[in-house]
């Protein structure tokens, strides 16, 4: 693909984000993949401005291991000199010097409206350095063109034209992790909480950690509260208190204010819950400062830096001096380059938004999950508290809640947040407990309950709680006895039925969708929300508690990576869970770098194996003891009834012949995960309550419509950035392979390249 060899510089610049590593690692390697020299700047642009031993050429090594590593490995600075004319005119020289023909930027708005003046002046920058004859034409004339590419580090997420910024989600998880341990001391103590988290002009951090933690009230910038805010906070903090609830937490984002920009601070906050003539509530002050940039990057932000990079290296490439200069963003789930300045002008115009008091327009501005998540949000802490949002009494509907399938980070979250919307309309939601199997065997008077209401401070602690708290099981209602269940449901009077769980909850609502044409008490709206690790669901390209499961792989994988810098020579062969589906394998091998991964959808053959243990004895045959971790390979629990995590450990040991050795590992159950992910947390909250939503559409005893309607039994979905249903009988019957229980269009496919360049892996047979 790339016409000329061309030397490709990178560099972070900045606040440091986690994810920036990925960055580098990935442009390193794609360019040297592609032919080309590659290079980094060490301290941002003070590196491009001072030359020398800042600017460093870059070996395949260099980069290894850097995915688990926090922070930038190579550096940022803020550099005053960058800002004038003359601190570019000397970055210019020292790029000709190097001879770097392209520039790859990984940072804020700040850093990528820098690289963009830098682009623009360029010729004349050339022209300059001519003129004070410290370049000579000849010098210069191969360079007559600097090719700039963007991506968006930063913890914020306030970058327009993408849906994530790189190292967004992590800063999220850490941030909910602390407030996590916060809560646990807070209903100790009956106590309050303040809690800052970072975002000048952005809500986002503060706005997302409201829904996954659950938190009381939240303080975003974009979008202040009404004049009264101080009696709604102390009113609704009162109202949950009154209900029962020992803690409060109050979110503010560092550039909260109200709506005539007067700023609140946590003090504020804290003097109105204290004050001893209203809720005079114990109340302390966390400002979680730097603590929300630290640690290493979460598995998002590890897929999100590696993709983008291996992209900044192909726009860099096909770049001709016509092109406009692009950065990489991620929209519809896909990794796309969109135009650099339009993106600085929209984040810019946010914050002129606000500052004008426009907030409508500042939300307008942020993409449509932002302001579902506000919506989520206000549902599900301060509707339930008022009765303008409830329904009349003939169309408040009785919802069964039921999880089927194995638990996966999320489902509590969606309950959660199903349950409070249901209030908040005056709808009774029913849970249904430990699935089919629960349901048709000890109903009645069990004392295992398995059909019993929710109450909203039940369900309040669960949004952080991982598990299955309403219990759950695998068994279909076929096998529970179809005419059973039907009976059931009637008995129960049950209006809807909102089933969360993995591909199992699919095929329920695929059989009781069949059976209504027999059972005319199934004839009431059904929706499924896809819930799995395996992220095996059709219908979706992400199902709840996958990403929590992605987290956990990676955090065991580096764990093994890293037990192996005292062996040093070392490959460990982990196998994964995923079912019939290689999405656990394949992301989290990309998220670890692993030198090879195994799925099911391309088996594993002998030819293979071959291939991969011959590459294997190669690197450790070069590696003179430079490289501290172990190697890995992933496997995905049935990419081959033969090829077992232990047979090919065993197989490499053999023919390793001492050089280097192998084990085998797997992480079994630990990979459903403990506290599910703010991802899982926030996705499962939003689409729970869209999923009620959908079901309150058809009302009460609505069988003639259910059976017209084909959107009376649907599954729920994200595709790209949208939130959408699709009736059951077309995904059933379109896009699901039945025999290894998948779609039959699986989205993330294309990565498994990535995975391959970037391990180093060569090309090898595929299995027939
Ligand atoms: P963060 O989101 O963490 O704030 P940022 O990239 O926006 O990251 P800045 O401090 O704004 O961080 O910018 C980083 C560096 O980029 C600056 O120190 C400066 O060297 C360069 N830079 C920023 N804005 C410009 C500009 N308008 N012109 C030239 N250089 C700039």
């Amino acid at each position: 693909m790339a016409p000329v060899k061309k030397k490709i510089a990178i560099m972070t610049s900045g606040g440091d984000s986690p994810g920036m590593n990925g960055v580098v690692r990935a442009c390193v390697r794609m360019a040297l993949h592609m032919g080309c020299d590659a290079y980094c700047v060490y301290e941002g642009y003070e590196g491009l401005v001072r030359g020398g031993d800042y600017i460093r050429k870059m070996a395949w090594d260099d980069v290894r291991g850097w995915l688990s590593e926090g922070g930038t490995l190579i550096g940022t600075a803020r550099c005053m000199e960058f800002y004038e004319r003359p601190g570019r005119l000397t970055g210019a020289k020292n790029m000709v010097l190097n001879g770097i023909d392209a520039l790859i930027i990984c940072g804020g708005d700040g850093s990528l409206t820098g690289a963009d003046k830098f682009r623009a002046e360029w010729p004349s920058l050339l022209d300059e350095l001519v003129e004070k004859k410290e370049l000579t034409k000849d010098q210069v004339a191969p360079y007559k063109h600097l090719n700039i590419v963007g991506t968006v580090g930063s913890i914020d997420n306030d970058m327009s034209g993408t849906d994530a910024t790189i190292g967004g989600y992590s800063a999220l998880s850490r941030i909910c992790e602390m407030v996590d341990y916060i809560e646990a001391t807070a209903s100790s103590h009956s106590r309050a909480f303040v809690i800052e988290v970072m975002g000048r002009h952005c809500g986002w951090l503060a706005l997302m950690a409201g829904v996954a933690t659950g938190a009381d009230f939240v303080f975003i910038p974009e979008k202040p509260r009404e004049d009264n805010w101080k009696e709604e906070m102390c009113s609704i903090v009162q109202k949950h208190r009154s209900l029962g609830k020992r803690k409060t937490i109050v979110i503010i984002a560092e550039g909260a204010h109200d709506k005539y920009s007067n700023k609140i601070t946590p003090e504020m906050i804290k003097d109105l819950l204290a004050d001893p003539k209203g809720l005079h509530l114990d109340t302390r002050i966390t400002t979680l400062g730097h603590v929300q940039r630290g640690g290493t990057a979460v598995a998002y932000d590890r897929m999100l830096a590696t993709l983008q990079g291996v992209e900044a290296v192909k726009a860099v490439l096909e770049a001709t001096p016509e092109t406009e200069t692009c950065f990489i963003a991620i929209t519809e789930n896909k990794i796309v380059r969109r135009p650099l300045m339009q993106a600085v002008i929209d984040t810019k115009a946010v914050a002129k938004a606000i500052e004008a008091q426009d907030f409508d327009k500042a939300m307008s501005l942020r993409d449509t999950e932002f302001a579902d998540q506000y919506a989520s949000y206000m549902l599900t802490t301060t509707a339930n508290l008022s009765t303008q949002f409830q329904l009349p009494k003939d169309k408040r509907m009785k919802i069964g809640f039921i999880n089927v399938g194995a638990p996966a980070g999320g489902m509590n979250a969606a309950i959660r947040a199903g349950v409070a919307y249901c209030i908040s309309r005056g709808h009774e939601p029913v849970a249904i407990h430990n699935g089919f199997a629960g349901f048709a065997r000890h109903h009645g008077d069990s004392p295992l309950g398995a059909v019993r209401s929710f109450d909203w401070l039940e369900v309040d602690g669960w949004a952080s709680k991982g598990g299955s708290e309403i219990g759950t099981n695998r068994e279909l209602p076929k096998e529970s006895g179809m005419e059973h269940i039907a009976s059931l449901v009637k008995k129960y009077k049950f209006d809807a039925l909102f089933l969360i769980g993995g591909f199992e909850a699919f095929h329920a609502v695929s059989q009781l969708r069949i059976a209504r044409e027999e059972f005319p008490s199934l004839r009431i709206p059904m929706t499924v929300l896809p819930a799995t690790i395996s992220n095996n669901v059709p219908g979706t390209e992400y199902s709840i508690g996958s990403d929590t499961c992605l987290n956990e792989l990676i955090d065991y994988c580096d764990k093994i990576k890293q037990s192996a810098s005292a062996a040093r020579r070392r490959v460990f062969v982990i196998e994964t869970q995923g079912g019939r589906s290689g999405y656990v394998a394949t992301l989290a091998g990309l998220g670890v770098g692993a030198v090879a991964v195994y799925t099911p959808e391309e088996g594993v053959s002998l030819g293979m194996l071959e291939a991969d243990v011959r590459h294997l004895k190669d690197v450790f045959a070069k590696d003179k003891g430079q490289s501290r971790a172990g190697r890995l390979i992933l496997i995905n629990e049935k990419a081959s009834k033969v090829y077992t995590a232990k047979l090919i450990a065993d197989i490499i040991r053999e023919e390793a012949h001492d050089h280097f050795e192998s084990r085998d590992s797997i992480p079994g159950h630990v990979q459903q995960g403990g506290v599910p992910s703010p991802m899982d947390r926030c996705r499962a909250a939003r689409l729970a309550i869209k999923c009620i939503q959908h079901l309150e559409n058809f009302g009460r005893d609505a069988a003639d419509r259910v059976m017209s309607d084909p959107m009376s039994s649907t599954v729920i979905g994200i595709r790209g950035a949208s939130v959408v249903f699709t009736p059951m009988k077309e995904a059933e019957e379109k896009e699901t392979d039945w025999a290894n229980r998948r779609p039959i269009d699986e989205h993330w496919m294309y990565m498994k390249g990535t995975v391959d360049i970037l391990g180093g892996r060569p090309a090898y047979p595929k299995p027939e």
